[in-house]
C-alpha cells in the first residue's frame, strides 16, 4: 500500500467503493476512508483493515451562484469544484498546493494554503457536513448542530466516521489571474521583514528556501487575485513521470546545482494564471516518482518562537546535506480553526521532502523533532510516516478530548502507530 510518499505500508485486507451516499458502511473492521491518496504517509492507510474509496461519491448536490454556497459529495475533487465555479466568478476560499484532493480529505486534514494568515484553514469555510457513523447513525454536523462532532471531524484524520457530503462557502474573485511578486532574501532577518510586508499586502504568501545554504537564503513569493485581468485560465498540458525510477535523482550534487540555479533564476513578476501560482507541482503529474522505489518522507512542522528555533532547524538540515528541491517556508497567522486536531498554529511552517535513505534520514528527523518539541511546535499528520507518539501528544493538546469522538470501528495505520506507542 503506497500513498503519495511512495513508502511501503501494510496493505488493506479489503477495498470497498460506496455505491452512493445513502449506502451503509461495509461490515469489515477497522474502517478508514481513502480520498485521493494525496497524504504523504499512513494517515490514509489502513493496513489489514477495510479501505473505503470515496471517489465514487462524486456528485454536485447544490450551488447557489448568488451566495457562493456549494453542497457536494465528499469524493468530489477540488479541481472539479474549480472547473464548475470559476467561470461564474467563484473560487475556493482555501486551497492546498495540489487541487487533486477530495473535499472529504480536505476536511479530515483541515488543509491550509498560502493564504492562512488571512483565511485560516479549509475547515473555517465549511458550513456543515453529514457524518456517517459505524452504528448507522447519520449526524448533520455544523457549528450549532452536533458542534463537538463538527470540531472533532475537521482535522480529525478520518477517525470520527465517514463524511458523505459537505457544504462550503466559496469566495468571489474578480479575476482568475494572480498578480505575483518575487524577491530574493539573504538571511532570516530579511525573510521576516519581507514576509511581514507581504502578509500586509497580499492574500497569498510563501517562500522557497535553499536547504543547503549555510546562511539561509531563498525567494519570497506573494500574490493577489487581479482586479480586472483576463479571467480565462490558460490550459496547460501537464508533464507526466511515467514510472517510478529505481533510485532517487535527488542527491547532494543535483540538489546543490538545482538550488543555485533556482536562486539566481530571473524572478517572475506580474499577472499570470492561477494554476502555476497556486499549484506549481500539479504541472508535473506523479513527480513523487522522482524519488525512486524507496520513496520519500516529507517533514512538515510548525515552529513558534521566531528566528532562533528556525535558524537552528535550517542549520541542522544544511549540515546534514539531505533535503530536496521542495523546501517551503511560510508563516501561519492566528486565525483559529474550528478543528480540535488542526495542524496550523502561529509560527513558521516548514515543509521539506527527503529521499528515504533509511537510518540516516531517520536520525536527522530525531534531531529535528527535538527542535520542534523544544519550541512547542508540532508535526503535520497529513505528511507524516514516522513521528513518535510523544511528539504527537505534546504537539496536540486537544488529543485527549478528540479521542471521545473517534468512531469505535474506524482506525488507520497512523492512528495505531501513534496510539499504540503510548
Ligand atoms: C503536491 C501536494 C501539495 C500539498 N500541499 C498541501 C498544502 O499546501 N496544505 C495542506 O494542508 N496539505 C497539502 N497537501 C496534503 C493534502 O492536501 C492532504 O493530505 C489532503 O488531505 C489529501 O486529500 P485526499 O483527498 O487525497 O485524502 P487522503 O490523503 O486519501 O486522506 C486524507 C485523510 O482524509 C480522510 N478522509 C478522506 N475522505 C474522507 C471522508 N469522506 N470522510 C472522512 N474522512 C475522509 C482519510 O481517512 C485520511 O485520514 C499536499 C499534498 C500534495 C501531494
Amino acid at each position: 500500500m503506497r500513498s503519495w510518499g511512495n513508502l511501503a505500508f501494510a496493505a488493506a485486507r479489503e477495498v470497498v467503493r460506496l455505491p452512493s451516499r445513502s449506502a451503509c458502511l461495509p461490515a469489515g473492521r477497522p474502517l478508514l476512508a481513502w480520498g485521493n491518496g494525496r497524504s504523504y504517509g499512513d494517515v490514509c492507510v489502513n493496513g489489514g483493515g477495510t479501505t473505503i474509496h470515496t471517489r465514487s461519491l462524486d456528485r454536485f448536490m447544490a450551488f447557489d451562484a448568488a451566495s457562493g454556497r456549494l453542497r457536494v459529495e465528499s469524493g468530489v475533487l477540488l479541481s472539479e469544484i474549480l472547473d464548475l465555479v470559476t467561470p461564474q466568478g467563484w473560487f475556493l476560499p482555501v486551497t492546498p498546493g495540489t487541487r487533486f484532493v477530495t473535499v472529504g480529505g480536505a476536511i479530515a486534514n483541515d488543509v491550509h494554503g498560502k493564504n492562512h494568515h488571512r483565511e485560516g484553514t479549509f475547515g473555517r469555510h465549511v458550513v456543515g457536513f453529514e457524518l456517517l457513523r459505524s452504528e448507522g447513525e447519520r449526524l448533520y454536523c455544523s457549528a450549532t448542530e452536533n458542534p463537538e462532532f463538527f470540531a472533532a471531524t475537521i482535522g480529525g484524520l478520518g477517525l470520527t466516521g465517514l463524511i458523505t457530503w459537505a457544504e462550503i462557502d466559496l469566495r468571489r474573485v474578480s479575476s482568475l489571474s494572480i498578480i505575483q511578486r518575487q524577491e530574493r532574501f539573504h538571511g532570516l532577518r530579511q525573510f521576516f521583514d519581507l514576509n511581514h510586508q507581504a502578509e500586509l499586502d497580499s492574500e497569498h504568501t510563501v517562500a522557497w528556501i535553499d536547504c543547503l545554504a549555510a546562511q539561509p537564503r531563498g525567494i519570497m513569493i506573494s500574490g493577489n487575485h487581479a482586479e480586472n485581468e483576463d479571467s480565462s485560465p490558460r490550459p496547460a498540458r501537464a508533464l507526466n513521470i511515467p514510472l517510478t525510477l529505481p533510485f532517487s535523482v535527488v542527491n547532494r550534487a543535483t540538489l546543490s546545482a538545482f538550488n543555485n540555479a533556482y536562486f539566481h533564476r530571473p524572478l517572475a513578476q506580474g499577472p499570470g494564471p492561477y494554476g502555476p501560482f497556486l499549484y506549481p507541482l500539479d504541472g508535473i503529474l506523479h513527480w513523487n516518482r522522482l524519488h525512486g522505489r524507496a520513496g520519500f518522507f516529507q517533514y512538515q512542522c510548525v515552529l513558534p518562537g521566531g528566528e532562533a528555533p528556525l535558524a537552528e532547524f535550517l542549520q541542522t538540515i544544511a549540515a546534514s546535506g539531505e533535503g530536496s528541491f521542495l523546501a517551503v517556508l511560510k508563516t501561519f497567522g492566528d486565525v483559529a480553526s474550528p478543528g480540535m486536531l488542526s495542524f496550523p498554529m502561529p509560527g513558521s511552517d516548514l515543509a521539506f521532502d527527503f529521499p528515504n535513505r533509511g537510518a540516516t534520514t531517520l536520525r536527522l528527523f530525531d534531531r529535528l523533532d527535538a527542535i520542534v518539541a523544544a519550541a512547542g511546535g508540532r508535526l503535520y499528520a497529513a505528511k507524516d510516516a514516522r513521528m513518535p507518539a510523544a511528539l504527537f501528544r505534546s504537539g496536540y493538546p486537544g488529543l485527549e478530548r478528540f479521542t471521545q469522538f473517534v468512531d469505535p470501528a474506524f482506525s488507520s495505520s497512523f492512528w495505531r502507530r501513534v496510539m499504540e506507542q503510548q
